[in-house]
């Protein structure tokens, strides 16, 4: 079998820890199957250099950026290498350009456009574990890029599907998904299984424990995922297609963004075009807008309230404070946070929505924004809510028992 291990931050965060990671590949591979390893950098390495970049500049260049921010997954990938090699198993480390991976051109948060494997595939034959710096590739010119923050996720499940490999093993410091992040739910229970679909769903929406662009390419390559941790033999759960069989649930898991901050727009003139107008400037600065709400207008006036990213709410504010026409007032708030309510049993089931509501009304959260989809509900609430409404949300669900 071929197997992808891919270890995150505070799997290799300390020398002891990358050792412990060198004896679990080497194990891995003296059991007999062929082992290809992504690292991501360090813990905090990341932040730390881009904190050294913001010493010198608020707006540093992304092609430099990625020159920087590449280095650290490379460290990791040599010093793993170094291990393995001392421990007798033959293991050679590569770039992201060696192991053959091109993407475009956007610097900072690039996409995969092939991946090469011809060298892996060498190396593999030869009886070595490739370990790759995750979070690379290079662009057409030969500039490294790189994928997005938590993108070794990324450049793992790629690799998996290049080198058609029987499953792409995630390791981090929890042994699998969880009905919610048990760092705030301690009562949040492990899946055995979990479908592409909601694990997207949970990713994109917060739980942080895999990249969403990750799951999405698992899905469509059909890669098997598996999260695991690499502090612990525990089994993990499978991330795969759903299995139309299985009863499907009606809420699997809970998530939490933190990263969301909201514009409120009063008396905006409610005219043909505005809308267009308001949101197309922000585009154009690529702003992310994800929630959007307007109110029924009266006397010709309307309300309109958006969330962005926290960390692009200073740039927002500006674009929208030199909006000088057509807008009476203009709130920003960063206080806010989403929780949302994740499952594929919610296609076929009327009121889990009112549920939610319900069991917030109870403890006096209000609820300031909602948006649904066919398998999930979010709400935007104080962000001093934001533990109480994820166990809240856990609790009427009954996800723990
Ligand atoms: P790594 O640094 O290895 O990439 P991450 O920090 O990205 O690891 O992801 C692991 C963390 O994800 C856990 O420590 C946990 O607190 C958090 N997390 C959030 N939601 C969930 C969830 N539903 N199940 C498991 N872990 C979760
Ligand atoms: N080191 C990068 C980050 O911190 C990528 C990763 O860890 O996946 O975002
Ligand atoms: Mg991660």
């Amino acid at each position: 079998m071929l197997i992808v291990h891919k270890y995150g931050g505070t799997s290799v965060g300390n020398l002891e820890r990358i050792e412990s990671v060198a004896l679990r590949v080497s194990k891995a591979k003296k059991a007999g199957d062929d082992i290809v390893v992504v690292v991501s950098a360090m813990s905090g390495e990341t932040n730390k250099l881009i904190a050294y970049a913001k010493h010198f500049s608020d707006t540093p260049s992304r092609r430099e950026m990625d020159m920087l921010l590449s280095s650290g997954e490379r460290v990791t990938a040599a010093l793993l290498a170094i291990a393995l090699q001392e421990m007798g198993v033959d293991a050679v480390a590569m770039t992201g350009r060696q192991a053959g991976i091109k993407t475009d051109n956007a610097h900072t948060y690039a996409r995969i456009e092939s991946i090469d494997p011809t060298r892996m595939q060498g190396e593999i034959a030869k009886g070595k574990v490739v370990i790759v710096a995750g979070f690379q590739g290079i662009n057409q010119e030969g500039s490294v890029t790189t994928l997005g923050r938590g993108g070794s996720d990324l450049s793992a499940v790629a690799i998996a599907g290049s080198l058609n490999a029987d499953a792409c093993e995630i390791y981090s410091d929890v042994d699998g998904i969880y009905t919610t992040d048990p760092r705030i739910e301690p009562k949040a229970k492990k899946m055995d299984f979990i479908s592409y679909d909601e694990m997207l769903e949970l990713a994109s929406l917060g739980a942080k424990v895999l990249q969403s662009r990750s799951v999405e390419l698992a899905k469509k390559l059909k890669v098997k995922m598996i999260a695991k941790s690499s502090f612990s033999d525990a089994e993990g759960t499978i991330i795969g297609e759903e299995d139309k069989n299985m009863e499907a649930v009606l809420v699997s898991g809970i998530a939490l963004d933190r990263d969301q901050a909201r514009v409120s727009l009063r008396e905006v003139s409610d005219r043909p075009g505005i809308a267009a107008e308001i949101f197309t400037i922000l585009a154009e600065e690529q702003i992310n807008v994800d929630m959007i709400i307007q109110n029924a207008s009266s006397d010709g006036l309307t309300n309109l309230g958006f969330t962005v990213p926290q960390s692009e709410l200073p740039r927002a504010k500006g674009i929208i404070e030199a909006f000088d026409h057509d807008i009476g007032g203009k709130d920003f708030d960063a206080d806010i946070c989403k929780v949302s309510i994740v499952g594929v049993g919610m296609k076929s089931h009327s009121g889990v929505a009112a549920t939610a509501f319900s069991a917030l009304a109870k403890e006096n959260i209000n609820i300031e924004m909602i948006s649904t989809s066919e398998i999930k509900v979010s709400m935007i609430i104080a962000e001093k809510y934001a533990e109480l409404a994820v166990r809240t949300l856990h609790n009427v669900y009954e996800l723990d028992v």
